[in-house]
């Protein structure tokens, strides 16, 4: 049975038992069959007198667990609970932690945890596909507030969008990243976008960019509107947004965004699989200046400021 073309209730029947995720997790880890990660060799001893099978390389001797070098390295939470919280990560409505614990029955603080992991293995598979083909670009902002003043609001983002346009005008992939707001005068100054040029976009595509202002006449209002949307979705869908974390929070919305009806669990899986995890302390380090929320309640999101620039 396919595992994307069930509903949640079915996906859980499917993955009743630890044996059942060992199997499927084995070949997204190593779906050309065992690898050992000192030598490359292509045989080992399978040790199943642990919670999870342990692997022997043959000629080496070393030993690896089916969860090393994966988001889920060591966790003590049940692969079949991963499973669930990677299946409800790949549905169009997406999740948020609050959600999760109470599904999957743990702890707020786990499923957190869970969910910024999935979260990772997104935005390091994001990080690798470059913007291609027609390329346009404009600045943005998020979280705005309606003020008078030309001074940043605390709360407010500025970020860069970009897209990927194919032949018939049809965007296929977009980014947006978060820029520093401290060096630009006042909040109607635009970023540079060289950098996220440099960083995002492919040689080739690079040489023909399109780029707009925000509060230019030439303003892109399909990109606007995608800055729009991430907006909405993470005050939907989320709260308590830093800006530490939102980049993460902008980088899964984009990965969800480029795959739309493609995003499946067995890819979501196969990322999680092969991304190396990302943990607790590095999460909650703290940044200076950047401790208030920005997306403080899912409440309907502030409504977007439209001033041009005189
Ligand atoms: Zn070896």
């Amino acid at each position: 049975m396919n595992p994307d073309s069930v509903t949640f209730d079915s996906f859980c029947n499917l993955f009743q038992r630890e044996e059942d995720c060992t199997r499927v997790l084995f070949a997204a880890k190593w779906p050309d069959g065992f690898r050992c990660p000192q030598c490359q060799h292509p045989h080992a001893y399978c040790i199943t007198t642990r919670r999870l099978p342990l692997f022997e390389c043959r000629a080496c001797r070393g030993q690896t667990s089916l969860i090393a070098g994966t988001i889920m390295q060591g966790s003590r939470t049940p692969l079949r609970s991963w499973f669930q919280a990677i299946f409800l990560h790949a549905r169009p409505e997406g999740i948020n932690a609050l959600q999760l614990s109470r599904i999957i029955g743990v702890t707020y603080k786990t499923a957190w945890l869970i969910c910024h992991k999935i979260r990772h293995a997104m935005q390091h598979k994001d990080s690798q596909e470059l913007l291609t083909d027609l390329v346009r670009l404009t600045d943005a902002k998020l979280f705005t507030r309606t003020m008078s003043s030309s001074a940043w609001h605390s709360q407010e983002q500025s970020v860069l969008v970009g897209s990927s346009e194919n032949e018939q005008g049809r965007i296929f992939r977009i980014k947006i990243k978060k820029q520093n707001k401290q060096p630009l005068r006042n909040r109607y100054e635009s970023p540079p976008v060289e950098p996220f040029i440099r960083k995002h976009v492919s040689i080739q595509a690079a040489k023909r960019a399109i780029v707009s202002r925000h509060y230019f006449g030439n303003r892109n209002q399909a990109l606007l509107a995608i800055g729009r949307d991430a907006q909405w979705e993470l005050a939907r869908k989320f709260r308590g947004i830093g800006p530490k974390h939102l980049q993460v929070y902008l980088d899964q919305f984009c990965y969800v965004w480029n795959r739309r009806k493609q995003l499946v669990f067995g890819e979501l899986l196969s990322q999680c699989a092969n991304t190396r995890t990302i943990t607790y302390p590095v999460l909650i380090k703290p940044v200076e200046d950047l401790s208030r929320s920005i997306v403080p309640r899912p409440a309907a999101p502030a409504k977007t400021v439209a001033i041009r620039a005189s």
